[in-house]
């Protein structure tokens, strides 16, 4: 079965499996269909790299398929090769490459050619001229059973060193759940902040993560310190490129960390709630960067779309809509009365207006709702009321005094 895009945008999670397999009897007929495969898939790429230009389906098809049919491929064999020969070759010529060469003995197969039988691990593949293989698939019934309500569209399999591999493409719709909250999220420098607000605008949960951004930077400026003493030799002694790669390898793993970390708790909350989650768009986390010191730009930045990307992904696993809003304006805009903010002491914010003090990261998270609820609420998308950011003055988010609400619900998490 094959997933349906849903309405509106798709939603769908693609994983592979991979799995070690064993025939069922010889490996001979398996073997040459590989080769068969490889051989022919060769061909393919040499003549549409040859024909120097961008071949549609249909040119493709024409070229391509009776050819391969009358070797005794299978329909979705034909397919199979030219559709992935065509982008061998483009993805070699984008990156300025020489004609490809394949040494590998792999092959594609669409979910037309193969069957899968989960319940008993054996895989049946239809291979040239009506042969039919069938194969033991070697995997602990725990890493299956994950895939159980998948559908599957696609594998490959590949023959190395003896033995064979094959990877199975699962794909899972998730349905967008309708939402109930919004989830607010700003990432600076420092930290991460988190707001859940009701659709009316009821501020429902604060939470305040440190980012691990210093961590990083330490590491990162003892790579640029050994550098700067080394400046010719740093590329070439290998006692010193190790202590970089042994910084840089530091940097890789606490972030992976990190990011996969927050990016669960986050989704996590997120589902609890049933919320939209906004992120900031990317492009002002550039504008933002810009400020830093020159070489945190690009580690910022870089910090910044791995958090990003990883909420990201484990909102799609759950089904969580993201939009992502411009926030500009944001951390300097009063939320009571859209003066511009001034700065009161450490990370807080006061309007000269109306006299609101805020913490600078809350002010964003609650301008950021603000925003969504204002470019929303007009069309009736979200079932958002239009009065809810003034609702949300009455109660307690926007009080003029010290903000009470982020006093007494912001708690400071460590992740690491
Ligand atoms: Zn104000």
């Amino acid at each position: 079965m094959v997933s349906h895009p849903v309405r509106g945008e798709e939603l769908a999670v693609v994983e592979a499996l991979k799995v070690r397999a064993l025939p069922e009897g010889s490996y001979d007929k398996l073997l040459e269909f590989l080769r068969m495969y490889c051989d022919v898939m060769q061909l393919v790429v040499n003549e549409i790299w040859n024909l120097n230009e961008k071949l549609s389906r249909k040119k493709l098809h024409k070229l391509f398929y009776d050819k391969l049919r009358k070797i005794g491929f299978r329909a979705h064999h034909a397919k199979e090769i030219y559709v992935y020969a065509q982008s061998i070759v483009e993805s070699a010529r984008s990156n300025g490459g020489k004609k490809p060469v394949l040494r590998k003995l792999t092959a594609r197969i669409d979910k037309y050619d193969y069957k899968l039988d989960l319940d008993n691990m054996v895989l049946t593949l239809k291979l040239h001229n009506d042969y039919e293989v069938r194969l033991k698939l070697l995997a602990p019934r725990e890493r299956v059973e994950k895939f159980r309500n998948w559908s599957n569209y696609e594998l490959v399999v590949k023959y190395e060193n003896g033995e064979l591999w094959v990877s199975v493409y699962f794909k899972k719709a998730v349905k967008p759940a309708k939402p109930k909250t919004i989830m607010a999220i700003d990432l600076n420098f420092d930290n991460l902040t988190l707001a859940v607000f009701t659709l009316n605008g009821r501020l429902i949960r604060l939470k305040r993560f440190k980012t691990i951004l210093r961590k990083i930077l330490t590491h990162r400026i003892w790579i640029e310190r050994i550098q700067k003493r080394y400046p010719r030799s740093w590329r070439n002694v290998k006692g010193i490129r190790k202590a970089i790669e042994k910084h840089g390898e530091r940097i890789k793993n606490i972030s992976w960390d990190y990011t996969h970390k927050i990016g669960d708790l986050i989704t996590d909350l997120a589902f609890k709630h049933n919320s939209i989650i906004i992120l900031e768009d990317l492009e002002k986390l550039r504008e933002n960067a810009k400020k830093g010191r020159r070489f945190n730009k690009k580690l910022t930045l870089w910090f910044y779309r791995r958090v990003q990307s990883c909420v990201e992904y484990e909102a799609k696993e759950r089904g969580l809509r993201i939009i992502r809003l411009n926030p500009r304006g944001t951390s300097s805009t009063c939320p009571r009365c859209s003066s511009k903010l001034v700065e009161d002491g450490y990370r807080t914010l006061r309007c000269n207006t109306c006299n609101f003090i805020g913490d600078r990261d809350v002010v964003a998270t609650i301008n950021l709702y603000k925003k969504l609820i204002s470019k929303y609420s007009r069309c009736g998308e979200l079932g958002v009321s239009p009065n809810a950011s003034k609702q949300m003055q009455s109660q307690g988010v926007m009080r003029g005094n010290r903000d009470e609400a982020m006093k007494n619900h912001i708690k400071l998490y460590k992740l690491i």
